[in-house]
């Protein structure tokens, strides 16, 4: 076995594929260990220096992208949304509720002749209501508003966790 010939050496000739250093590699299994550390460490060099991109890597960009959640602009128009939604459906229960009142109103009022009379028989039932129902009506209301605002972040806060797990 011939003597183990300087680390600069070894690994100049084996870049040049010298046949006496490859000759020892083969039977010196030190150099052929350093060897084959400064082969991978080259070619981590190199990956480092020119990274390729995997074959799949747009596919695997766009599925990323599509389980990432929705902006935050996207999102707080959604919670608008629901919030309007919400609003609408609520101030529709409570016209619909006044306008059960205003027939109501309209039935015990057949009796009376005149319209002022007729009209200020509806105004003190709707304030009748009002002054009974006000607090329940504002309490459902205010429960919507935050049902609706929590089921947004708990699906935003789904989104992400989904995102998250997913490799
Ligand atoms: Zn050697």
């Amino acid at each position: 076995m011939n003597a183990c010939p300087e680390l600069e050496t070894l690994l100049a000739v084996v870049a040049e594929h010298d046949a006496d250093a490859l000759a020892h590699i083969k039977t010196c299994p030190d150099c052929a260990f350093v060897a084959e550390q400064h082969r991978q460490l080259e070619k981590d060099l190199f990956r480092l220096a020119d990274p390729m991109p995997p074959v799949n890597f747009v596919q695997s960009v766009m599925a990323r992208v599509a389980l990432e959640p929705a902006p935050a602009r996207v999102e707080l128009r959604t919670g608008f949304s629901i919030l309007a939604v919400t609003l609408m459906g609520a101030v529709l229960a409570f016209v619909a509720a006044h306008g059960n009142l205003g027939l109501l109103g309209t039935r015990t009022a057949s009796s009376v002749v005149t319209w002022r009379n007729l009209f200020y028989a509806a105004s003190e039932a709707l304030a009748a209501i009002w002054s009974t129902a006000a607090l329940p009506t504002v309490v459902a209301m205010v429960g919507l508003i935050l049902l609706s605002t929590l089921g947004v972040r708990r699906l935003a806060a789904h989104r992400v966790v989904e995102a998250r797990v997913r490799p």
